[in-house]
């Protein structure tokens, strides 16, 4: 009978023979199969790739592996317009676009775009760039996943991400390190959201205390007089 470690210790000898042969997943899969392959998170499920490797999923991904398993792939035909030859492409796993224009017509292959469906939670807030002026409801931080699959600059044939900062301007095309470099950014600036936070606290807690020293005097001024 195994133990969860030794499971563990197995798991990580088989991926280091994987890791040998498909060196780009040395950053996944040296991860043990107690942590989400993904983010690291406590896993709920080992399971085998097709590869033999052995990843560990928590409960969130589990999910959407499964539910990105049912849909994909996805492999459909369309016309090139600028020579009239069938292509055959496999969509970006998870891509929420129909491509029903694109099956339907002549296209240009530097046309199409896969993307996953924008996030679901996008939320937005009142932005004004006058104080005078009306304020308007911007999406701010909405993120997908997009792939342009015969575009002319080649990082964007791979799936990459985009971050819509504020309605309409984008961070893109990002790769698993630009991302990462933007999170950082974003979590320094949420530190000094915080910082900047506590400060206006201490700051009306002040405020507040002058306007009560304020009125004390008055209250004894009066009495004074009186
Ligand atoms: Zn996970
Ligand atoms: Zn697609």
């Amino acid at each position: 009978m195994s133990s969860p470690l030794i499971d563990v210790i197995a798991d990580a000898m088989i991926n280091r023979r994987v890791i040998e042969q498909h060196p780009k997943l040395q950053p996944l899969l040296s991860r043990p199969t107690s942590q989400c392959v993904y983010d690291g998170r406590p896993s709920v499920e080992v399971i085998t790739g097709p590869l033999g490797q052995r990843v560990g999923h928590c409960a969130e991904c589990a999910k959407a592996d499964k539910q990105l398993a049912a849909t994909w792939p996805r492999t459909w035909t369309f016309t090139n317009r600028h020579n009239g030859r069938r292509v055959t492409i496999t969509c970006l796993p998870g891509c929420t676009a129909s491509h029903e224009r694109h099956m339907a017509t002549p296209t240009f292959p530097e046309d199409i775009v896969c993307g996953t469906q924008s996030d679901p939670d996008a939320v937005t807030l009142p932005i004004t760039d006058d104080p005078e002026c009306e304020r308007v409801d911007y999406r701010v931080l909405n993120t997908f996943i997009e792939a342009n699959p015969f575009s002319q600059e080649v990082a964007r044939r791979l799936p990459h991400v985009v971050v819509e900062v504020l309605d309409e301007h984008y961070i893109e095309p990002l790769d698993p390190d630009g991302l990462e470099t933007v999170i950082n950014v974003f979590a320094g600036r949420l530190d000094e959201l915080r910082r900047v936070h506590a400060e206006l606290v201490r700051v009306r807690a002040a405020y507040a205390a002058r306007e009560t020293r304020i009125d004390g005097w008055v209250d004894q001024a009066v009495g004074t007089a009186s």
